[in-house]
């Protein structure tokens, strides 16, 4: 085996990735490309009864999406393809075979009514049925047939299993890169099935044989398969093959602190759970998130860099990641922390990208209702000036209309709230007095109108509040909104005027 660092990632396609899939996926990525290897995509399909139509390619379409391109994979065959299991089917007999000679593997033919008995009777007197060195003896197999029934039987094809001939009395010891040095007394574990009669390996097999011809020196996985931990490492002694190193991943547990998080977490607290949509589910990028921004949160849900940093673009993850500083405890869930990883990568999107994205937006909402000029909407200088007023304000290119709509019409309602508190009986005097003054006013600027407004509050002996309150009311529609003066440079002289006197008819 060489020494190059080749790490896996070996979802089964079952259904769509949860994000934890894609934690998995992007910590070997990191792993990987911190230590100049390889990040593989292997799709394990050996079990046919779970098979999904289109997971396969959503698996693909979201590490694409979040920019974890692998190195090998379907679609991009190497010397170690193919890397969909059910392409390599024939490949695993002849592993069965060869542990099945070395002593190391046993044919079982109990019928899963037998197996359902012994269960139910341990079950009577409290006890749990086990499969291994205590009653193996006894079992249909062949530790317990005479060779001629074993050859009698295979040659009759009656159905089997291959099942792992697991020691008795050993402790194992194993290293984790995560939780340490592990101890297993190997009485504790099972005769896990191996291999079955349709020529189909089970994923104990397929997983190790794989690992072991695709030349992966590390697995980096979830929790979830730290209880096979101990028959992956003996599976490798029985082969006489060198172990890749090994780390497990903690989880990611519910945003109250207990127990994993689940797609019902993300229905119940209205936060997606998949990167993209899948199904009535809605994903991360369909829900406006920026891969960035996933990439970025899902890297600190378990890992910590060691300093204060919370910002990494991909690039300085993998100068940053190290697999020793992943925790061994579960992270938490923070929905609102990814909108507040979303917020920061808005702030930094090229302004291109949030011009293309909000021009479609204002296209459909546009195309219903009336804008005040037509002109603006389409220009997309001035489509960008209002983005750069209000996106300090937003996590999602999608809060864009709400907090800009003022830009593109004239605001047909007004806050009530606000008008009770900031309407006055002044109020409409002030306003009509104040309308000469923008008329005579040269250049609309921002800085100009601000001038000439302010002198003329103070000339007039008015408060600020009595002036600007209504006013930016009037222009808004609320007493939200960028500078004052920003807003009406913008929409121009004639629409700031025509919206105080519409306002002065309304209220
Ligand atoms: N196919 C397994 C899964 O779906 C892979 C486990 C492993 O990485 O060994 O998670």
């Amino acid at each position: 085996m060489s020494n190059k660092v080749r790490v896996r990632f070996a979802p089964s396609p079952t259904g769509p990735l949860h994000i934890g899939g894609i934690r998995t996926a992007l910590y070997n990525y990191l792993f990987a490309k911190k230590n100049k290897g390889d990040f593989i995509l292997r799709i394990e399909d050996t079990d046919q009864n779970r098979y999904v139509q289109g997971a396969e390619d959503y698996i693909i379409n979201s590490l694409n999406w979040c920019g974890l391109y692998f190195d090998e994979g379907p679609g991009k065959e190497s010397e170690h393809g193919p890397f969909r299991q059910s392409e390599r089917k024939s490949l695993y007999k002849k592993y069965a075979d060869l542990l099945i000679s070395s002593g190391k593997a046993y044919y079982a033919f109990d019928s899963p009514e037998s197996l359902n008995a012994h269960r139910k009777e341990h079950e009577k007197k409290g006890k749990t049925f086990i499969y291994n060195w205590h009653n193996r003896l006894k079992l249909d197999n062949s530790l317990s047939l005479s060779p001629e029934e074993l050859q009698r039987r295979l040659d009759n094809k009656e159905n089997f299993v291959v099942r792992f001939y697991s020691p008795q009395d050993e402790v194992l010891l194993i290293t984790d890169i995560i939780r340490g040095d592990i101890q297993i007394d190997t009485n504790t574990l099972d005769d896990k099935v191996l291999f079955k009669s349709d020529g189909m390996p089970t994923y104990h097999l397929a997983n190790i044989v794989d690992d072991h011809l695709m030349e992966i020196s590390h697995v980096i996985r979830g929790e979830e398969w730290l209880p096979s931990l101990a028959l992956h490492v003996l599976l490798y002694e029985a082969f006489g093959w060198q172990a890749p190193k090994f780390a497990h991943l903690p989880l990611i547990m519910k945003p109250e602190g207990k127990g994993k998080l689940s797609k019902r977490d993300g229905e119940k607290g209205g936060f997606p759970i998949f990167p993209l949509s899948w199904g009535e589910s809605l994903g991360y990028k369909e829900a406006g998130y920026f891969p960035e921004a996933v990439v970025n949160f899902l890297a600190l849900l378990g890992w910590n860099p060691g300093t204060e940093q919370e910002f990494f673009k991909l690039d300085e993850l993998i100068e940053n990641f190290d697999l020793k500083k992943v925790h061994k405890s579960g992270a938490r869930f923070d929905p609102e922390k990814t909108k507040w990883y979303n917020h920061h990568y808005l702030q930094e999107q090229e302004d291109s990208i949030l011009l293309h994205s909000f021009k479609d937006i204002l296209f459909e909402k546009l195309s219903a209702e009336e804008s005040f000029d037509h002109a603006r909407t389409n220009d997309d200088e001035y489509i960008a000036k209002v983005i750069s007023f209000i996106k300090e304000r937003a996590s999602f290119v999608h809060e864009f209309w709400e907090l800009s709509h003022y830009f593109f019409q004239t605001p047909n309602s007004y806050n009530e709230r606000a008008v009770k508190k900031q309407w006055k009986d002044s109020t409409p005097a002030i306003l009509n007095k104040l309308i000469p003054l923008l008329e005579a006013v040269q250049d609309f600027s921002s800085p100009d109108v601000e001038e000439v407004v302010k002198n003329w509050i103070g000339k007039e002996g008015l408060s600020f509040g009595q002036v600007m309150a209504p006013l930016r009311l009037v222009m808004v529609g609320d007493l939200k909104g960028p500078h004052l003066f920003d807003i009406m440079a913008m929409i121009g002289q004639e629409e700031s005027i025509k919206r105080i006197r519409l306002a002065l008819n309304k209220l």
